[in-house]
């Protein structure tokens, strides 16, 4: 089989992993766009399923955004995990949310509705701890905009499936999965990623036989 043909059975593969795991795509429901930030955060410290756990135990323990910013990260960890994951994200969270409230004095992202998608990202990109992934994560998951978050694990597992050039989420490889993949499976795509990405494809030791696309996969070394 050629390399075309066996990327495309590797991408068909992807496409029914996503259609099987994720309900998230099919049935989504548009969070506020701070909600959409906070969840988009865990699920890059915890994958999709542990992420949205983590999420509701957020909502479960405090009363709204404002009252986990005025918590300390330690007291923020503790109502999801023990672990040291949940500690680096619940600091990440933290600075989020204290530098939210120093540029707009509230603690919610609602005026993003109103504003074009240029000063969306202008805006978010202007916040401490958010990046161009997770602000194309929100533009994608709240606006619907036509963009595909790439963040490193998922760069480096695009890499090693031979979908990318180099295992950076560059916007030349950002742009050559857009041209690759349908926008409907945008969505889909980077929950796989957030899913496999760090937890499974690791930057050492990548754990193949638990990875759905092991018999499918290059697996293309990364230097
Ligand atoms: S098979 Fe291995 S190298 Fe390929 S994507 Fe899966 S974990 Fe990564």
């Amino acid at each position: 089989m050629g390399n075309a043909a066996k990327r495309k059975k590797l991408i068909k593969k992807i496409k029914e992993k996503i259609a099987d795991e994720y309900d998230e795509p099919k049935r989504r429901v548009v969070r506020p766009p701070l909600d959409q930030l906070v969840q988009s955060v865990l699920w890059r410290y915890t994958g999709v399923k542990s992420g949205v756990r983590a999420f509701r135990k957020f909502k479960n323990s405090f009363v709204d955004w404002n009252e986990m910013r005025v918590s300390t990260a330690s007291e923020i960890a503790s109502t999801i995990s023990t672990a040291q994951w949940a500690y680096e994200c619940a600091k990440h969270l933290h600075t989020i949310l204290d530098n939210l409230f120093h540029l707009r004095n509230v603690v919610e992202m609602d005026f993003l509705d109103d504003f074009t998608q240029a000063q969306a990202v202008t805006f978010l990109r202007s916040l401490e701890g958010v990046n161009r992934d997770l602000t194309d994560e929100v533009l994608l998951f709240n606006y619907g905009a036509n963009k595909f978050p790439l963040t490193k694990p998922g760069s480096r597992m695009c890499y090693r499936m031979g979908l990318i050039e180099k295992p950076s989420p560059t916007l030349k490889n950002q742009r050559a999965l857009m041209e690759m993949w349908d926008q409907e499976y945008f969505i889909g795509f980077t929950l796989f990623l957030h899913d496999y990405g760090d937890p499974v494809c690791k930057a050492e030791k990548p754990k193949h036989h638990k990875c759905p696309v092991e018999e499918l996969c290059p697996q293309i070394d990364v230097d």
